[in-house]
């Protein structure tokens, strides 16, 4: 494997999909063919499955993420899920600020900034989503979208508090489309996260931000998709439901770029 900068990290999101007993069946299968992979593998499930998932998960080389959080810790917040009741669930990791929970829920990058902060509070693993829309990036909209979010998304945090940061570029156009970004348009995006986030924090630490790409990801396309030298990894949804697949995906090939 070429040396990599950043240690890859593939994530599963399974979104509003499988009962407990589906989730854990799901677990194990992966666990029998997982191995010793050479990235960071991350499965997020929904709330009902995320203790019995992270129970299944213990002593694999599984992470585990919740699909979201509350920004307080307890309360009178009927329906949300505290980042303590995520930690106490056996979760390490949480995704925050989905295009699903932007354009369906209405999360603003106010709210998705609050939810960053909670986790990092409780020490859980932010993995921050950002990305454009079509009729954006048809406007060429799509730097100003991804800066806006970033800066929303970030706002008020130094850069010794987000050693943990994932970023997820997700194109929405992209998200349970079939429609990939192509290798370049990805990598293209990752380069102005990338330098974006220099400009706000600095070079040395932007470059130690995992950036993964999300949108239609697939075992046919992930080897030319990390074969950028920005792409740091991949958020997975429909993909990620079956282990076979998933795990194709999981041991990416390394394959050279072309120029
Ligand atoms: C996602 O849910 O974050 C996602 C990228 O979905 P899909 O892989 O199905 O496009």
């Amino acid at each position: 494997m070429p040396d990599r900068k950043r240690k890859p990290l593939i994530a599963g999101n399974w979104k509003m999909h499988n009962t407990i007993k589906e989730s854990v069946d799901l677990v194990n299968a992966m666990k029998k063919d997982l191995g010793s992979p050479s990235c960071e593998v991350l499965v997020a499930p929904t709330f009902t499955s995320l203790a019995a998932v992270a129970q299944a998960a213990k002593g694999a080389p599984i992470l585990v993420a919740a699909q979201d959080c509350c920004w307080e810790d307890k309360g009178a917040f009927t329906a949300a899920v505290s980042p303590t009741q995520i930690k106490d669930a056996g979760a390490t990791h949480v995704i925050i600020g989905h295009s699903e929970r932007r354009t369906i829920f209405l999360e603003t990058d106010e709210v998705i900034n609050r939810k960053v902060k909670a986790a990092l509070k409780h020490s859980l693993v932010p993995v921050l989503c950002i990305g454009e829309t079509l009729s954006e990036r048809e406007a060429n909209k799509t730097y100003r979208v991804l800066e806006t979010q970033l800066e929303g998304g970030l706002k008020d945090l130094a850069a010794a508090q987000l050693s943990t940061l994932v970023i997820a570029y997700e194109p929405v156009w992209a998200i349970g489309t079939g429609k990939t970004a192509t290798p370049e348009q990805a990598q293209d995006a990752h380069i102005f996260i990338r330098k974006k986030i220099a400009r706000m924090y600095d070079a040395a630490f932007a470059d130690t931000v995992r950036i993964l790409y999300g949108g239609s990801v697939k075992a046919d396309n992930i080897d030319t998709l990390m074969a950028q030298p920005d792409l740091d990894g991949a958020l997975v949804g429909g993909a990620s439901l079956k282990a076979d697949g998933f795990l194709r995906i999981v041991n990416f090939q390394e394959v050279i770029a072309k120029a």
